[in-house]
């Protein structure tokens, strides 16, 4: 049997009349950029997160960047992130001028440990950007707080977590400011680059589409240095399409995690952790493995596509040698890279897919 690591064409199949019904609109419409598809997914997202506002972005990149940017987050300051996650999350606090500064995550759920943010607090840090990695969302509670005692603002990571919920409540919902990616393997996904900031704050939201928007408050009228990143009517017009079947499809993702968590009985594997607070979307079903490259061979030599997030911390990559974080430093880090397997999960896999790779696993 064949198993690719993710396959679109299940949800394709299923979106096809929605999609090409969305494309003839803008076509017909001829009207691209900033129109009424825009608006219609704006409002039509803080709908689904349950925030007031929502600002569609070019993608996942520049939503945080924005948020940081609009929030005044800039040089000298310090921003804390996981030391576990997508180097986005990182070069979003760099390309504000800001230094990046790395908590480690708990190795059961994969996010930053909120015991351990404390210590990384100092009078330069001014915002934590926790991340809702592999769709499982943060202890908020626990940030929140940490982040009132210090006056800190908090920018929500939420690329990997459309729809997933902390005691109930969307994530995105916590912080100041969260950002979504709308690359095309997220779990909501464009046909191409897309993102969106959400808030509640009407003057921030007003600012980050500003500064989206080359600082223009009104054409021609420009009160910010900024630069362009937006959400054009195309990708709005296929979101609009897809945004309502967001849940269905995370559903079925939290099916497939069901049976893999309860299938895989491998003494060498660990399955991932739920906590009570947490109904993850499972954007990534990580498992770990000491033997992690050679059950990943393994798998692979059975027809079974896998990933690793992520292969190199973000503090190891050739592009952040300049913060001299030696090999060692983040040692849960290092471990998830070293022992992290991603395997497959996406709309529309078999039960017997399923099944196929939960007994591969086993007879590792
Ligand atoms: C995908 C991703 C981003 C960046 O989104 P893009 O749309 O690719 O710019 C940021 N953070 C995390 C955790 C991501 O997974």
């Amino acid at each position: 049997m064949k198993i690719p690591f993710v396959t679109f064409l299940p949800m394709e199949k299923e979106l096809n009349s929605d999609i090409r019904e969305a494309f003839d609109r803008v076509f017909t419409r001829s009207w691209y950029i900033e129109g009424e598809e825009d608006e219609a997914f704006e409002r039509a997202f803080a709908e689904y997160c349950g925030v007031k506002y929502c600002v569609g972005v070019g993608n996942g990149l520049d939503a945080l960047m924005l948020a940081l940017k609009a929030l005044g987050i800039g040089e000298g300051d310090e921003v804390i992130v996981p030391s576990n996650t997508y180097i986005a999350t990182a070069l979003a606090v760099t390309y504000v001028g800001a230094t990046p500064v790395f908590v480690e995550p708990d190795i059961r759920t994969f996010n930053i440990n909120p015991e351990l943010i404390d210590a990384a607090v100092n009078e330069h840090t001014k915002a934590i950007m926790p991340v809702h990695l592999y769709g499982q969302a943060c202890d908020m509670d626990l940030i929140m707080s940490i982040a009132n005692k210090h006056g800190l603002k908090v920018v929500e990571d939420c690329a990997q977590a459309h729809g997933a919920t902390y005691k109930g409540k969307k994530v995105g919902t916590f912080g100041d400011a969260a950002g979504f990616s709308f690359y095309p393997g997220k779990n909501l996904g464009a046909l191409g680059d897309a993102g969106a900031t959400v808030t509640n704050n009407k003057e921030l939201a007003d600012k980050i589409r500003a500064l989206g928007n080359y600082g223009s408050d009104y054409k021609y009228h420009h009160i910010y240095k900024g630069n362009n990143s937006r959400l054009d009517e195309l990708q709005a017009a296929f979101l609009v399409a897809k945004l309502p079947h967001l849940d269905k499809m995370n559903v079925e993702r939290r099916r497939i995690a069901q049976l893999y968590t309860e299938g895989i009985r491998n003494p060498k594997v660990i399955t991932p952790f739920v906590p009570d607070y947490s109904v993850p979307v499972w954007h990534i079903y990580g498992i770990r493995c000491k033997e992690r490259d050679a059950l990943e061979k393994h798998l692979n030599d059975k027809g079974i596509g896998t990933n690793k997030h992520y292969p190199i911390p973000i503090h190891l990559q050739d592009c952040y040698k300049d913060m001299n974080i030696p090999k060692g430093a983040l040692p849960i880090a290092e471990e998830i890279s070293a022992t992290e397997l991603s395997i497959p999960m996406y709309f529309g896999m078999t039960d017997e897919e399923i099944q196929y790779v939960i007994d591969s696993i086993n007879e590792f």
